[in-house]
């Protein structure tokens, strides 16, 4: 048997006729740009989130982006972000001018530990940027309260954790702004790059619809310096085939998650991700930690058993960084995960047999 860690080819196969009329209905409207299918796919997925208002963008970090930019969020202003992220989230910040300022995780979770936040707050924080990792929620309840005591705006970095649920409601409306992004892995994923920002709140979502337009709203008329960072007119399309059965999908990612961890609780060695009480994951990825990690993905590579690490070198510590004198043992719980994690096969097409192989290679 071989498995793959994220099987790409056969979402495409299940929806094929759909996909295949979005793509001749696109090729022969003549309209190629900010169309129907752009306003079709805000409002649906608008609704989906339980938000007011989408902004649809050319990919998850320029969502992120945008939404900084949105909350007049630049330089010389700090931002709260995770110690353990993909480095997406972090470059965002960098991008709009302001500092990434990073707070560790609760390991168990993987996600910001509220607990550790007011520490990092300064004069000059302006945000808090929580990221739903691996599709599983943070704990927005304690970062929402921080939040409003020291006036700071809440960004959510959803990029993994498209119908997820904290305490009964969509991850993509619990912030004041939410960035989503469409890559093809992602639990809605598009078949090239896309992205949006979700929001309540009407002058954020006006302005990130004028940056992502060249800061125009009229026609030559430009308001911001802006960007050309709009969703791509028929990725929205097949995006609007793949909402459709974006729950379905998570239901099967559930399913799965369900029999790793009947398969694996009682394993030594093997720590488990912990679902809180009041979390609906979507397991965007299954994640294990493992004390000697790299031989088991080795292992599991010999058997046919595809694995990913999320991520092997955090954010801190990347070269990308290096001018900001961050050092090895600076974000310690973070620098753990980088040396412990290993994503297992995940994914809606993923089989129970294939778990099962998975589960029975990890016990021999
Ligand atoms: C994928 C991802 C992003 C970036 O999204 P793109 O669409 O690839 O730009 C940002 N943050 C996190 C946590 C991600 O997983």
């Amino acid at each position: 048997m071989s498995i793959p860690a994220l099987d790409m080819k056969t979402p495409y196969l299940e929806l094929q006729e759909e996909l295949d009329a979005v793509y001749k209905r696109f090729m022969r409207s003549g309209w190629y740009v900010l169309g129907e299918e752009t306003r079709a796919f805000e409002q649906e997925y608008a609704a989906y989130c339980e938000s007011q208002y989408c902004i649809g963008i050319s990919s998850g970090l320029d969502a992120l982006h945008l939404a900084l930019r949105a909350c007049d969020i630049g330089k010389g202003d700090e931002v709260i972000v995770p110690s353990n992220t993909y480095i997406a989230t972090w470059l965002a910040v960098t991008y709009a001018g302001a500092m990434p300022v990073p707070v560790e995780p609760d390991v168990k979770t993987f996600n910001i530990d509220p607990d550790r936040i007011e520490a990092a707050i300064t004069s000059r924080t302006k945000a808090i940027m929580p990221v739903h990792l691996y599709g599983q929620p943070a704990d927005m309840d304690p970062i929402m309260r921080i939040a409003s005591n020291h006036s700071l705006r809440v960004l959510v970095d959803n990029a993994q954790s498209q119908g997820a649920r904290y305490k009964g409601r969509r991850t993509g409306g619990l912030g004041h702004v939410t960035a989503h992004s469409f890559y093809p892995g992602k639990n809605l994923g598009a078949f090239g790059e896309a992205g949006a920002v979700t929001t309540d709140d009407a002058q954020v979502a006006e302005k990130v619809g004028v940056l992502r337009n060249y800061g125009s709203q009229i026609k030559y008329h430009n308001r911001y310096k802006g960007f050309n960072a709009r969703i791509d007119e028929l990725q929205a399309g097949f995006l609007r085939v793949k909402l459709k059965v974006l729950d379905t999908w998570n239901d099967r990612r559930r399913e799965r998650a369900k029999q790793y961890i009947g398969g694996l609780q009682d394993f030594p060695n093997v720590v488990l991700p912990v679902v809180p009480q009041w979390a609906e994951p979507v397991w965007h990825q299954f994640v294990i930690r493992h004390p000697r990690r790299d031989v088991l993905q080795t292992r599991l590579r010999e058997a046919g058993i595809g694995s990913l690490i999320h991520y092997p070198i955090p954010p801190h510590l990347s070269e990308a960084y290096s001018d900001m004198g961050w050092k090895a043992g600076d974000f310690p719980l973070a620098e753990d995960l980088a040396r412990t994690v290993l994503s297992l096969p995940m994914g809606p097409h993923l089989t129970a047999q294939q778990v099962a192989f998975v589960v029975e290679q990890i016990r021999a």
